[in-house]
Order: structure tokens, then sequence, then C-alpha cells
């Protein structure tokens, strides 16, 4: 095909679209489900609704192919495993039940069974869960739910596309079934799951799908030989059958690397290369491989994962030069808009002309169209909105919330010493042992207490005006001098305030820093029927006044005993963020670590002795590419330093990580040069005290001895074990005693009950040494 013809084909498409409606009515329909309020027919119905209103604002925007089985009640891996019935033994009888009950027990568990495990998908706030395999698994095909939703949309007269988890990353992001050896390789299942990806694949056809999208994420990862041979051999038998739609093999979230000249080699008829952020690499490396010549091109221009507005004609520069490399070009968002919120247009609170920067699903599925158009009619066929888009983009371009030549020139003049305590750990660790007098194994806590109802009730309140700001700080007040006498009396030795005060350890900070917006209605699914709303992160970030001083100094008041400030860290603000494209990350958390550090100054200034630095996304944000690590790391704890370097050798810095293992950031972890870090550690039985003890972590650490996830109360003698288990890595001298995690999600009884048996543990280890 020429490059005019491949032009003239082009076609705009999405690969996956926020599935939970425009008042989250699917959220409110499942968890209705759950309290027996909602039946399972209405629940089907309100699903069904929001599939075809999805599928009809696409075609009406101009989507030519729209997806369909992207669509989820909980998550798509999870139904993934329905497909191929690869359902757990616990939970086959609760399966064959009824489905749906059954697939709920899969997703969050039941009085008596287990959930399968959840984790992040990719690097992304989405969380699936995880299949769980053995040598053991048998695979059958289900291809009820696809091809319903296949069938719902030819029924609009639409032209569907399906798509489906890919199965090498499938069997890729499985692990081995409890029971099964953890040396199991759940990749050696392919060929037992081909077959059944086979079957779908005719299913479909036979429905009437044309083309199947399987997608394969997990290959735009580091991947050994084996997994890039598991490819092959899955796409060309997939490739070969002869009784199957054409086959879109979708990549996204970074480059394909090694992964492309082997699926460029298949005879799968298309696929789909990300070209955002580091991912522009595929450029280079599909030409490199002479382009996919007889094959369909999907580009992702548009960021699927970020809410700022494309750079339409960038990215029709980008999709020019892909013409002369395949086939048939044609334009769709990096990934599925899952990611980003559904529409801009229900921002009531944001400027307009600062919305005009914004593109959430909706606004990036018009910019697909209008690349689309462009590239198969010509420039001339989209003048107008390439020039509202260069006019919006100069707007924020020059806009001073983008560009604060203060925080410009405060970030410039940053010097090495700014990052470096004025003393190296030993004497810090010396004049805080004087300044502080804590016992050996000291107590503390994370930082949050249980967010009563009371204490969201006073929220609403004061959002609806049932109470002014001082009756809401009246009660804020009172929760504090609850928690700290709670903790005086316990005999906790390093106090918290509890942070009754906050909604959320992020937007907390972003409502107060100049540079953040916040949506009313950006909802964002992060697993299941649980939505967030990230604050957009849109202009240089500045501190106009104390955040945290006065709580703080308040619960201070209270007590003798050292009482913890706590803020939330550089890269955490960023990771729960939607973020700028407009500069480099570091530069980024530069700035929010600059605006910490006036926090953290402040605090000291107050009387806080000990500030404690929340980074629990600092493992979770690190790059899918290994070539990429060393240099997130390296801005990344130079954010931590430079947020926390500026006191004196006497102030204790803390740390805190959880939802990870940590096994393979020590390094970075010791780069924080924090004082102290606390770090989940109960269920892996204080895996990560040894994991730092053979790395030589020098500093004192905390690994939790009571798991927040369960409203358990573990008793003192079950914490002392894990305390003695924990002095086997790292000497009483630098070992602290606390929880995993904050409390908020916890209740109130169970968690005092919990802190009295971890301070009656310290004790009684303590008596030991
Ligand atoms: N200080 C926070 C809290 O206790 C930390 C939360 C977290 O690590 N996720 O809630
Ligand atoms: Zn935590």
């Amino acid at each position: 095909m020429t490059t005019r013809t491949a032009a003239a084909a082009a076609r705009a498409t999405v690969y996956g679209y926020p599935r939970q409606g425009r008042d989250r009515e699917l959220k409110k329909a499942i968890e209705g489900y759950w309290k027996g309020r909602v039946t399972a027919d209405v629940l089907r119905a309100t699903a069904a609704g929001l599939r075809r209103e999805n599928w009809r604002a696409l075609a009406a925007a101009g989507i030519t192919e729209v997806p369909t089985g992207d669509f989820s009640l909980y998550d798509h891996v999870l139904d993934t495993t329905v497909m191929v019935g690869a359902i757990p033994e616990r939970h086959r009888a609760a399966v064959d039940a009824d489905a749906l009950d059954g697939l709920f027990a899969m997703a969050r568990g039941t009085q008596d069974v287990a959930p399968l495990e959840m984790t992040k998908w990719f690097d992304t706030n989405y969380h699936y869960l995880v299949p769980e395999l053995g040598p053991d698994t048998v695979f059958s095909a289900d291809s009820a739910r696809q091809v319903a939703e296949l069938t719902e949309a030819l029924a609009l007269g639409l032209s569907p596309r399906p798509v489906l988890v890919g199965p090498v990353t499938y069997l890729l992001l499985a692990k081995p079934a409890p029971g099964v050896d953890t040396g199991f390789d759940p990749l050696t299942l392919l060929d037992r799951l081909l077959p059944v990806y086979a079957e779908v694949l005719a299913d479909l056809r036979a429905a009437g799908a044309e083309w199947v999208q399987l997608d394969e994420p997990a290959l735009v990862q580091d991947r050994t030989p084996a997994d890039l041979g598991a490819a092959e051999r899955a796409y060309r038998t997939l490739g070969a059958l002869t009784d199957r739609p054409q086959l879109l093999v979708a990549s996204y979230f970074d480059r394909l690397g090694d992964a492309l000249p082997v699926l460029a080699r298949t005879p799968v008829d298309g696929l789909t290369l990300d070209f955002t952020g580091g991912a522009a690499a595929n450029l280079e490396a599909l030409a490199a491989v002479g382009g996919l010549p007889g094959k369909r091109l999907v580009a992702g221009v548009v960021d699927g994962r970020n809410i700022w507005i494309n750079d339409l004609e960038r990215s029709l520069a980008t999709l020019g030069t892909l013409l002369g490399l395949a086939d048939r070009v044609d334009v769709a968002a990096s990934c599925s808009l899952l990611h980003v919120p559904l529409d801009t247009s229900a921002e009531r609170d944001i400027e307009p002309q600062i919305l005009r920067w914004l593109a959430f699903a909706r606004q990036k599925t018009a910019e697909i169209v209008t690349l689309a158009k462009g590239l198969a009619r010509g420039t001339h066929t989209i003048t107008a909105e390439l020039s509202a888009n260069k006019a919006d983009l100069a707007s924020r371009a020059t806009s001073p919330l983008t560009r604060d030549p203060a925080v410009g020139a405060r970030c410039e003049a940053v010097t090495d010493a700014d990052g470096r305590r004025s003393q190296p750990y030993p004497a810090r660790a010396a004049a805080q042992r004087a300044h502080l007098g804590l016992p050996l194994l000291p107590t503390t806590t994370i930082g949050s207490f249980p967010q009563t109802t009371e204490l969201r009730t006073a929220r609403a309140d004061l959002r609806a005006g049932r109470i002014d700001t001082a009756g809401y700080e009246e009660r804020i007040r009172t929760e504090i001098r609850d928690v700290v006498s709670f903790q005086e009396k316990a005999g906790i030795d390093v106090l918290v305030h509890g942070e009754p005060e906050r909604n959320d350890m992020v937007q907390y900070f972003a409502e107060q820093l100049t540079g953040y917006l916040a949506t009313r209605h950006g909802w964002v699914q992060s697993y299941g029927t649980r939505y967030v709303r990230p604050p957009v992160l849109a202009g240089d970030v500045s501190r106009p006044g104390p955040m945290t001083v006065r709580w703080t100094s308040y619960a201070q008041s209270l007590s003798d005993r050292p009482v913890k400030g706590m803020l939330t860290g550089p890269v955490t603000m960023l990771a729960w963020s939607f973020v700028r494209d407009d500069q480099p990350l570091g530069d980024t958390a530069r700035q929010v670590a600059l605006a910490l550090r006036d926090e953290v100054d402040d605090l000291e200034a107050n009387g806080t002795s000990v500030i404690q630095v929340d980074e629990p996304a600092l493992r979770e944000t690190l790059p899918l590419r290994a070539a990429d690590r060393a240099a997130y790391l390296d801005w990344a704890t130079e954010a931590f330093r430079l947020a926390t370097a500026g006191v004196r050798p006497g102030t204790q810095i803390h740390t805190h990580m959880c939802y990870a293992e940590f096994g393979d950031i020590v390094q970075a972890i010791d780069d924080l040069d924090a004082d102290v870090i606390s770090l989940e550690a109960a269920r892996s039985h204080m895996q990560v005290a040894r994991e730092l003890a053979a790395h030589g972590y020098p500093r004192e650490a905390g690994p939790g001895v009571y798991d927040i996830h369960s409203p358990r109360v573990p008793s003192a003698d079950e914490m002392a074990g894990l305390l003695r288990t924990g002095l086997e890595a790292i000497p009483a001298e630098r070992l602290w005693v606390n929880p995993d995690c904050g409390l908020k999600t916890r209740g109130r009884p169970e968690t005092r009950s919990s802190l009295e048996n971890l301070v009656a543990a310290a004790r009684t280890v303590r008596g030991e040494l």
C-alpha cells in the first residue's frame, strides 16, 4: 500500500473506556447488589446501559471500531480468569452455585474463603486480581461474556472489536496457587492455554467479530529470551488458526523493545504501539525492523494515562512518519482510557480557560478522531481544531499558574549541600539519643488513627455549611486530645496526633499547595468499586503557608513525650496525582520537595523533634524497564533528602513505606538518609528486616509487627515473637516497634487493644535484653 492510501484508510479507535458512568452508577449498582438492595437483573441492566452509553458516545464522536469486552463488573483480569476457566479450587462451589456471586467471591472473598490477591496493574493506580495457577490447572473456554458484549454492540449497528487480555500477559501476571511450589512458572502452561484462546477466537468469529484485540502489556517490561520465545510461539500458533478474526496484538505503557521484532515476525494482522513519553522509542525501533509490511499499525499518540490535551501538530508529525512503516495506520490513545476520568465538561469549579488544557476520556476521544481525520483527509480539514489546540497549548505554557518565576529561581539555586544533613548519620543518632531520651525498642505508630464516622460527618457538615470552621476545628481538637491521651495511657513512646483533619494523605496537601487543581468528578477506578479522584499537579508548586504545624503543635502542647510531625513525601505526592507533562518529573518532584522542606523547617521551629515523611509510593513508581530505574531513583531520593535535610542533627527524620516488597530498592532506601524507617512486615514475618540487614543498612528501622489490613487483634505474645525475629536481623539499639501502616481504616476498639498489646510486647522483649 502506498503512503497515500495508508493515510486515506486511517481510522480512530480506543482500547477501552471508563466503566463507571457519569454518576458512578456502576459503583452504586454493584454495592447495592452486595447489600441486597439491587437485584442481579437490575445490576446487569445497569451495566448493559452503561456499555450502550459508552459505545454510543464513542460512535457519535466518530470512533469507527468500538471496543467490547473491556467493560467489567470488577476487573478485566478476573474476567479473563473466568474466560479461561482458571477458577481457584476454593471458589469453585461459589462459582458453580451462582456465576455473579462467584465472581464477587473471587474478588472479595467470603466469610470462609479468601479472595484472590490484588496487585497493581503495571505502573498505573489500577489494581487487578492475580490469577492463581499450578501444574494441575485445567483451562476451559467460557466465551459467554465476550460474545454477549460483542452481540450487544453489533445489535446497535456498530463495528466492535473485542478486547482480551492476551495469553502471555495473563500467564506472566499469574502466580503459583496456594500449596503449589513457589518456583512454579505459570508460563509453562502456555501450550495448555492456547487452545482455549483458539476456541474463544472461533466463538467471536462466529458471532461476527472481524478483529480481536489481544492485550500484551507485559511485553513492554524487561523479558527473558524464554518469555519472548513464548510470545513468539503464542502468536505463531494463534496466527496460524484458520477459523479466527484478524488479530491485533496490543502493547502499551512503554516501548516494546526486544518484543517488537518478535511480534513483527509472527502472522498476526496488526500491532498497537505506544508513542507517548519514553515509549516514543518505538518509532525508531519500528523503522529499524523495517516497519510492519502487510500489517495494521494502531498508533497510540494520545496519552491515555494523563489528563492534558494533546499537541495535535506533534502527533500528526509522528503519524506522518508512521505512514511509511505499515500497511494501514490507525489512531488511538496510548492505552485504555480506563485510567483517566470521563469528561471535563462535568467540572464546574475549574476556570474555563484552565479546563481547556485538560482532556479526559471524552475529550481524548475527540482528539483521536480529529487526528484520524487530519491524517485521512488532510490537515486542511481540521484547521479549526488545530488553531484552537495551538491557542490552548500556548495559554497553558504562558499561564502564571503553570510558571512561577520564584519557584523556578529557587529550584535553580539548589545546591548539593541543600540535600545533605549537616552531620552524618552516626553523629545524628547520638544527638537524637541525647535529645529524645527514648528507651530501647521505642514504640510508635505510623500516623493515622481510625477515621471515625463522627470525623467524616464533621467534614460533611463543614462542606454542607451545617457547622462553621470553628465548630469543625473544635471537633478535630477533641479527637486529637483523645488520641494523645490514649497513647500516653497505653505507654507509647513517640506519639502522633492521629491525622483526623486529613481526608487523604495526598489530597490534604494538594489542597494547600499552589500548583495543584482539584476535580469534582474526576473519578478513576482504583479497584473493584473503589474510585479515587487524583489531584492535578498543574503548575509550579509552592507553599503559601504552614500546612500541618498547628495540629502537630496542638498535640505536642498536650504531652511531654515527643509528638511526631507527619507529611506526605514528594514521590507519593506525584504518584497519586496526575502530573504535568511539560517538564521532567524530577523537576516537579524538586518543587514539591522544596515546599515540603519549608513545612519540615517550620515544624522543627515550632518544637517538633521527630518528623515523618511518608513515601509509600517510592517502590510502586519504579519504571517498568530496568534501564530507566537508576535515573528515577536518583531524582526520587534527592527529592526526599531535599525535603528533609534542612533540620538540626538532633531532629529525627522518619520515613514510612508499605504496599510492596522492598528487597530490590534497599540501596535507594539507604540513599534517603532518613534516621528511622518503618515498613510493612508483619505478614512476611519480618522479611524486610533480613533484607535491610543483608544490605548492611546502618540506620534505625521499624519492621511492622501489627498487620493493620484486618480487624484481628494480634496478641502481645505474637508481636513479641515478631520482635525477637526482628532482633535477629537488627540490633536492639536500632529496632523500633510499630504497626505495618496507618490505622485510619481500622475500628477504634480493635486498634486500642492491638496497640496496648504492642506496648506489652515491646516491654516483654526489652526485659529480655
Ligand atoms: N501517615 C499515613 C497514615 O498513617 C501513612 C499512610 C500510608 O502509608 N499509606 O495513614
Ligand atoms: Zn503505609
